[in-house]
């Protein structure tokens, strides 16, 4: 059974945009959206800033009211304490973070997290209140020896361990092979994937959380591939790297028509 749910296109920054720039580009963002009359049922639409920028795009938004969701691009499993360079998932939510990356690519990848590291991260977003975007994808590799769906599904199951899905997430079906490749899957291989993602939702947390969990798709999403993407059933929605980082090109992702 498949709830109502709302499209969430997600702007992933990375380590671009310092906080002036945030400001600026977070507020023609909004113009845009207000000139393009949009309406947030239509679609929730999300920054995900660098940690410095964090506070500045929370103020702008909070005072004008900015029909803007934001998060944090990844957070420490830990608390408090001794974890130098590290952000607590209590700070994010000091700062109303509504969401926050985990297990991105470029995380498991350049800084060796695992899948025990991106399960205790989650558990840390849940203590603190914020919707972990909860990223799983599969190498040209992984993809050429066991097919599309089997890493992305184990990944999925391993960094649910010890969750209750009722407090919340988002999942985001990233195959690393078409990060910033310019080479998006297939509107067709992202639903095989992602209609696979929400079985094994199903599977853990029942129908009714796996018909309201997005399960979006991430991977060379730019504005002439966003809409076959949200017409395929169990896509919900898009998480954008390069392309959320033009203004023109990221107005026109969150403004797409099926
Ligand atoms: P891309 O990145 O849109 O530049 O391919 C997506 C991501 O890494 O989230």
């Amino acid at each position: 059974m498949v709830g109502k749910r709302t499209p969430f296109i997600a702007g992933n920054w990375k380590m671009n945009l310092d906080h002036l720039q945030a400001v600026a580009f977070t507020q023609k963002l909004a113009w845009s959206l207000k000139d393009a009359k949009h309406d947030p049922a239509d679609a929730e639409v999300a920054v995900f800033p660098p940690f410095t920028d964090i506070r500045s795009v929370q103020t702008l938004i909070a005072a004008d009211n900015l029909p803007i969701a934001y998060g944090a691009q990844d957070v420490s499993a830990h608390d408090s304490g001794a974890y130098t360079g590290e952000v607590s998932g209590a700070f994010l939510a000091k700062l109303e973070c509504a969401y926050v990356i985990i297990g991105h690519s470029e995380r498991r990848t350049l800084h060796g997290e695992t899948d025990a590291d991106v399960n205790a991260k989650v558990l840390a977003a849940h203590r603190h209140g914020i919707v972990p975007v909860l990223c799983v994808g599969e190498t040209a590799e992984d993809l050429e020896a066991h097919g599309p769906s089997a890493v992305p599904v184990a990944q999925l199951r391993a960094a649910l361990e010890n969750v209750e899905g009722a407090k919340g997430l988002v999942i985001a079906y990233e195959p690393v092979w078409a990060i910033g490749s310019g080479q998006a899957a297939t509107p067709q291989q992202a639903e095989q994937v992602c209609e696979a993602l929400r079985g094994v939702l199903r599977d853990l947390f029942g129908d009714e959380v796996a018909g309201e969990t997005r399960v979006l798709y991430g991977g060379s999403v730019k504005a002439a591939n966003i809409a076959s993407f949200l017409r395929e059933p169990n896509v919900d929605g898009a998480l954008v790297g390069g392309a959320s980082l033009d203004i023109d090109e990221f107005s026109s992702i969150v403004r797409f028509k099926k």
